[in-house]
Parts: C-alpha cells; sequence; structure tokens
C-alpha cells in the first residue's frame, strides 16, 4: 500500500525528470546543429570538398573545385541576375520561389 505523501513526491520526481529530460532534448538538439554546422561549414554539399571562394561578375561564389558544384549566399542569385541578359538567372530565380 503506497501513503498519499510517497505518491505526492514520486509525481514531483517525476514531473522533475520529465522537464530535466525536455531541457536536455533541447540542449542535444541545439548542440548536434552546431556540431553538424562545424562538419560541413565550408564544404561541399555534394562531395563533401572544400568550397574555395571565387569572383564571379562582381559576386564572391563558393566553388567546389572537385566537383563544380556552385554555392551562392543569399542575394548573390539576385545580383547575378541583374548582370544576366539572357535571363536565364531570373528564370532560376523562380524555382525559389523568388519574384
Ligand atoms: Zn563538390
Amino acid at each position: 500500500m503506497s501513503n498519499p505523501e510517497d505518491e505526492y513526491f514520486a509525481r514531483i520526481d517525476r514531473e522533475n525528470k520529465e522537464k530535466l529530460k525536455a531541457a536536455l532534448g533541447k540542449d542535444l538538439i541545439k548542440g548536434e546543429l552546431e556540431e553538424r554546422k562545424k562538419l560541413h561549414w565550408n564544404k561541399c554539399g555534394k562531395c563533401g570538398a572544400d568550397m574555395h571562394a571565387k569572383p564571379f561578375r562582381g559576386v564572391e561564389i563558393e566553388l567546389c573545385e572537385h566537383c563544380g558544384a556552385v554555392l551562392l549566399d543569399s542575394g548573390e542569385l539576385e545580383k547575378l541576375a541583374g548582370t544576366d541578359k539572357s535571363g536565364i538567372f531570373s528564370s532560376m530565380r523562380g524555382l525559389f520561389g523568388g519574384g
């Protein structure tokens, strides 16, 4: 037989453990993102080789010399689109939901 006092403390204990678990979970996710950032920072998303900054039409793009993949920062595609007369970049913007 359990008395009400024991049940009360058991419940508090359980609640504290749940809170602790939730807090740890958040830290874990945050730590995991930091860890991933460290692992993938400046790495090619396709082959994992190092990316190299290259000036291209007044914009600095990240280029993978291993597989040729190109990484553009936010706004760089718009800048390139502005200098492009063929409309290729402009139509590419549509792929990302841009105007
Ligand atoms: Zn690559």
